[in-house]
C-alpha cells in the first residue's frame, strides 16, 4: 500500500468535498478529458516537493494535485467538476478516469519510488471548436444550445449560460450556489432546462395531424385572418405573431409561416387520446436517453383536457415544457430518416501512453416515426427557412431545416420570450442537428436562428 504524504491536517481530512482527498482515494493521477478535436477540457496538473532535484528528501516540500479546465466556462456544465461531487462528462467517465492501463512496468517503478501513476484519458465526442462558437453565440443572453450528429448520436456541442469557473470552484462554491439569483449557473440548461417549447411544438402537432389523417392531410385548408376564436366560446382566442395575416394555408404553409390560427384549430381537432400516445412514443414524461442528469419533459394532455388548454398546447404555451435536449432529438430522428441515434458523449478511452483501451460502440437506435413520416416533416422544416421564420438561414451556401419558436413566458412577474431554433443541415445529408433556447430573447427567427447559423457555419464550412 502506498501512501502519500505532504499535508496531514485533520481539518482537510473532516471535509468531505475537499479536492484533496481524491489524492487519498486512488493509486492514480486522475486521466484527462479530451474533446473530439484533441484539445484537453480537464486535467490534473500535479505539483510533487517532496524531494529534492539530488533525491534527497525534503521535510518542507508537498504533494499537491490539481484539477485545470482549459475551456473555463465555456464547457463547464457538459465536462462537470470533480471536486465538490462528480457532475457530467467527469460523472459520466469517473471509472475510466481513475484506472491506469499506462506501461506496466513504469507502474512497478512508480510503485517502488512512491509516485502515483498516470490515469487513463477519456476522449468524448464533444467538439472544442464548435463548443467555443455554440457558446460564444449565446452573447449576453442566458440559454442552451445543444448539437449532435443525427447519424451517430454523437453529442458535439453543449453550451450553457449562464456558466461557472470550473477551475475556482471550490473557492467560488460559496456565491454559486448561494448566488441570489435564479439564473443557477451550475444547472445544464441543454438536458436540465424546461422550457415552453412556442411553436417548435408544431412540429409534434404536425406529425400527430399526419398520422389521423395519413390519406389526406395534404388536404388541410385553413383562411388565417390573424386568429383563431372557438365557435363556443369567444374568449378562447389565438393570435398570430405580431397581427400577421396569413391568408390561405394548407399544412405546409401554415407549418412554414408559423400560423398560431392554423395551428390552434388543429389543437381542436386531434383525438387527445392518440395524441397522448405520439407524445410517450416521442419521449415525453420519460428519462431521455443521456447518461448525463437530464430532466423529464411534461405533456398532460389527456381525454379530460378542454378546447382552450387545446388551442394553448398546439402552440406550445400550454403544461408542456422540453428541454433543449429533447428538441434536439426530435430533429435529430427527423433528420436521421425517424430513427433516433441515442446522444452520446463518450468515444473513447486511451491510456497516457496514447493506446485505444476502449472504443464505445455505436449509438442504440430508436424509430421515433416512419421514414415517410420524417421525410415529411423535413420538408416542411426546409420550407421554415426557404419561405418561413428561418429567413435568416436562406442565404447559407448549404441547405438548412428547422423550426423557429418565440414562447411567451411569465418571469417574475413579467412577460419574457424566449427565442428557439431547433434543425439540422444540410438539408439533403445531414451532418448537425441544433437545438438553440435564448433566453429573453426577441423571436426565434430574429436571436436563435442566428446562433444555429454560426453553429452550422463553423460545423458544415470552417471545421
Ligand atoms: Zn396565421
Amino acid at each position: 500500500m502506498i501512501h502519500f504524504i505532504g499535508w496531514g491536517s485533520d481539518e482537510l481530512m473532516g471535509n468531505a468535498y475537499n479536492p484533496r482527498m481524491e489524492v487519498f482515494n486512488n493509486r492514480f493521477v486522475r486521466g484527462a478529458i479530451i474533446s473530439s478535436d484533441g484539445q484537453v477540457l480537464a486535467r490534473t496538473v500535479v505539483s510533487d516537493t517532496r524531494k529534492n532535484s539530488d533525491g534527497s528528501g525534503n521535510p518542507e516540500g508537498a504533494y499537491t494535485e490539481t484539477r485545470e479546465y482549459p475551456l473555463g466556462e465555456v464547457a463547464a456544465q457538459a465536462v462537470g467538476y470533480s471536486t465538490k461531487g462528480k457532475t457530467g462528462i467527469e460523472a459520466l467517465s469517473n471509472f475510466y478516469l481513475m484506472e491506469s492501463n499506462s506501461n506496466p512496468v513504469v507502474q512497478v517503478v512508480n510503485e517502488i519510488t512512491e509516485t502515483k501513476s498516470q490515469g487513463d484519458s477519456v476522449v468524448t465526442t464533444l467538439d472544442a471548436g464548435l463548443q467555443k462558437i455554440a457558446y460564444e453565440a449565446l452573447g449576453e443572453h442566458n440559454g442552451a444550445v445543444i448539437a449532435v450528429n443525427p447519424k451517430t448520436g454523437e453529442v458535439l456541442a453543449m453550451a450553457s449560460k449562464p456558466s461557472f469557473n470550473p477551475n475556482t470552484i471550490v473557492e467560488d462554491w460559496e456565491s454559486i450556489v448561494n448566488a441570489e439569483n435564479s439564473d443557477a449557473p451550475l444547472l445544464n440548461r441543454c438536458t436540465q432546462g424546461l422550457y415552453a417549447p412556442g411553436s417548435t411544438f408544431k412540429i409534434v402537432m404536425a406529425l400527430e395531424y399526419m398520422r389521423e389523417h395519413p390519406n389526406d392531410y395534404r388536404n388541410f385548408t385553413f383562411n388565417c385572418d390573424g386568429e383563431y376564436r372557438d365557435a363556443e366560446n369567444s374568449d378562447y382566442v389565438v393570435h398570430c405573431y405580431s397581427g400577421e395575416v396569413h391568408g390561405a394555408e394548407d399544412l405546409h404553409t401554415a407549418f412554414a409561416y408559423s400560423c398560431n390560427s392554423a395551428f390552434a384549430k388543429i389543437g381542436t381537432m386531434i383525438n387527445k387520446t392518440k395524441f397522448a400516445e405520439t407524445a410517450e412514443q416521442l419521449l415525453f414524461n420519460q428519462e431521455l436517453p443521456i447518461d448525463i442528469s437530464s430532466s423529464k419533459s411534461r405533456f398532460n394532455v389527456t381525454e379530460d383536457s378542454g378546447v382552450w388548454t387545446m388551442m394553448q398546447t398546439a402552440i406550445g404555451q400550454g403544461e408542456t415544457m422540453m428541454s433543449p435536449l429533447h428538441e434536439v432529438i426530435l430533429a435529430s430522428a427527423i433528420a436521421n430518416k425517424g430513427v433516433l441515434a441515442e446522444p452520446k458523449l463518450l468515444k473513447q478511452v486511451q491510456s497516457s501512453d496514447g493506446k485505444v483501451i476502449k472504443v464505445f460502440g455505436e449509438s442504440a437506435t430508436r424509430q421515433l416515426m416512419t421514414e415517410e413520416e420524417a421525410s415529411v416533416l423535413s420538408s416542411f422544416m426546409r420550407s421554415v427557412v426557404t419561405d418561413g421564420t428561418a429567413s435568416k438561414l436562406r442565404d447559407a451556401d448549404y441547405a438548412a431545416a428547422g423550426k423557429t419558436g418565440s414562447a411567451e413566458v411569465s418571469k417574475n412577474g413579467e412577460t419574457i420570450t424566449n427565442a428557439w431554433f431547433t434543425g439540422f443541415a444540410p438539408y439533403d445529408d445531414p451532418e448537425i442537428a441544433v437545438c438553440v433556447v435564448v433566453e429573453e430573447g426577441e423571436t426565434g427567427g430574429r436571436t436563435a436562428v442566428p446562433v444555429a447559423k454560426q453553429v452550422f457555419d463553423y460545423w458544415i464550412n470552417e471545421r
